[in-house]
């Protein structure tokens, strides 16, 4: 199940692939993610990466590429993968056609109001990287705090509404490229994500199945998207 994931801030992009990492023990990619563990180990790449990312650019093209080139090297990624973050640029995605034969592409559309909305009440916890809601579920079930670890959960300075907005402008100028690329490929599931996770996962599950990219047997199949 090799899944590449689109969506603007607040689509619920994060919290669907944790759904998916923990019920099929497959990784969740995210360059992001990558970048801002490298910057915090001081790495040579953390060092090279961090100027473009303060300054709120895109990283050139061959690092980005490299890493992803890498990471999807990994035995973990045997079963599938869900990549989140990358391609950004249409360069970036034929360099992936070149690396691995991606099942689907989930563009998860959500509307403007919906993403505000969401992004104000969201908390993430910073030990385990967990990703909460306190006006829609997930909720932390003890205060502001992570249900796994008990760590202080906390708000990204990027979540507040004025800032939401203009991400998710960037979003659709970057990724409508990638999204028309991915759309004549054939390739692209678009998805209503204005609804829960609880209504839409099972359909997108189904989906899957039909289309025979849902193959592998879930590791923890009690997993329920809430
Ligand atoms: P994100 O968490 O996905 O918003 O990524 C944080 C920052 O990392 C971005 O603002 C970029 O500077 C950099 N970055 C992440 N993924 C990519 C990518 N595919 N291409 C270029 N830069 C990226």
């Amino acid at each position: 199940m090799k899944l590449v994931f689109i969506g603007a801030p607040g689509a619920g992009k994060g919290t669907y692939a944790q759904y998916l990492r923990e019920k099929y023990c497959i990784p969740h990619i995210s360059t992001g993610d990558i970048f801002r563990e490298e910057i915090a180990k001081g790495s040579e790449l953390g060092r090279r990466v961090k100027e473009y990312i303060d300054r709120g650019e895109l990283v050139p093209d061959d690092i980005v590429i490299e890493v992803v080139k890498k990471r999807l090297n990994q035995p973990d990624t045997r079963n599938g993968f869900i990549l989140d973050g990358f391609p950004r640029t249409l360069n970036q995605a034929r360099a992936l056609d070149e690396i691995v034969v991606i099942d689907a592409v989930i563009y998860l559309n959500v509307s403007e109001e919906v993403a505000v909305k969401r992004l104000s009440g969201r908390r993430i916890c910073p030990v385990c990287g967990r990703v909460y809601n306190i006006y829609y579920e997930p909720k932390p079930r003890n205060d502001e705090k992570c249900d796994y670890d008990g760590a202080q959960l906390i708000m990204r300075e990027d979540d507040r509404p004025e800032i939401v907005r203009n991400r998710y402008r960037v979003f659709h100028e970057t990724f409508k490229p990638i999204i028309d690329y991915y759309r004549n490929k054939g390739l692209l599931i678009e998805v209503d994500s204005n609804r829960s996770i609880r209504e839409v996962m099972p359909e997108l599950e189904e989906l899957l199945k039909k289309k025979g990219i849902l193959r592998i047997k879930p590791c923890k199949p009690d997993i329920k998207p809430d």
